[in-house]
């Protein structure tokens, strides 16, 4: 388990995000409170954005890479991510990088990420397990989990992590294979469920219970997250398809308990005890 506390030396870095979408936008808002030196770029132009952010905004990835950034940011879809990584002309860099990615799944990124990045790059593989909202007052003891794939720059890597582990969150150092096993059982389920309650057109009643209200707020905040995340969660961790599976299995099941409980109560010629 982790080593990294909040007590452990940092300073400031020079971060460059690639994606400035909700959750890119999100995590840059806290680096600049903590002293950080923001750039980035992205598929749509964010420039207005970044300017009332105090963020240097780059059209063109050759001058966002040779802003010679500590850190570059991956903060693209889950589904974009291969052909984003592959369109970086990684030749640009003017010295030894870190590449963090803080996408939903684990072993994807971190397969494309060692099949293009050359071995001088490091790579941190990361999943802040929270988002603008459940983020959005506190990050203290909310789940940030991390592998350290290939650190050599040790200095950088910890003082990345310390933009988390300041904040309170949870730091949880572990495989990226154990972290999907872990996130189609407990995140693609929460999001496959919320998809179906909102199908259902699921909405507040006027005689709601807590729990129902819970089951409404948890479709509401899931489906302010987009498609594409939805998706590249199934699409991109192995684990998820067999989780689906468990899930139409289970109600499945539960569906045949009642029918057959149902028909045990109406028929006259079953004995009750
Ligand atoms: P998202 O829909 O997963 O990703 C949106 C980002 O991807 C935007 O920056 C968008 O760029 C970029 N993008 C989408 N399609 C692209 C394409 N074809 N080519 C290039 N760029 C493309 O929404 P998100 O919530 O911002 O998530 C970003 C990443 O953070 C994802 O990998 C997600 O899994 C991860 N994450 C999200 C949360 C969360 O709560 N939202 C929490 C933890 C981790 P433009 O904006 O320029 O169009």
């Amino acid at each position: 388990m982790s080593t990294t506390s909040s007590s452990s030396p940092w300073r400031t870095l020079k971060i460059g995000i690639i994606g400035f979408g909700t959750f890119g936008q999100f995590l840059s808002k806290t680096m600049i409170k903590q002293g950080h030196s923001i750039t980035a770029t992205s598929r749509s132009d964010h420039s207005q954005l970044c300017h009332d952010l105090g963020i240097s905004f780059y059209r063109d990835m050759d001058r966002f890479l040779e802003a010679e950034n500590d850190v570059i940011l991956l903060c693209t879809s889950i589904l974009s991510l291969s052909n984003v990584v592959n369109s970086i002309p990684l030749h640009r860099l003017k010295r030894p990088t870190l590449f963090v990615d803080v996408l939903s799944v684990k072993e994807h990124p971190k397969e494309v990420l060692l099949q293009v990045l050359p071995p001088e790059l490091d790579l941190l593989c990361t999943h802040p397990m929270f988002g603008p909202q459940s983020g959005r007052d506190s990050w203290e003891g909310l789940n940030f989990m991390y592998d350290r794939v290939r650190i050599r720059d040790e200095a950088v890597c910890s003082s990345f992590l310390q933009i988390f582990a300041r904040k309170g969150c949870k730091m949880l150092e572990m495989s990226c294979e154990e972290h999907d096993k872990l996130a189609a059982r407990s995140q693609f389920l929460t999001h496959t469920i919320a998809r179906v309650l909102s199908e259902m057109k699921v909405e507040s009643t006027p005689i709601d219970t807590k729990n129902f209200q819970t089951l409404v707020q948890l479709k509401e905040t899931t489906m302010n997250n987009s498609y594409d995340l939805f998706s590249g969660l199934f699409i991109h961790n192995k684990y998820a398809q067999e989780e689906l599976k468990n899930l139409e299995v289970a109600l499945e099941k539960v569906k045949q308990n009642l029918l057959d409980r149902m028909n045990e109560e109406l028929d006259p010629s079953v004995s009750k005890h």
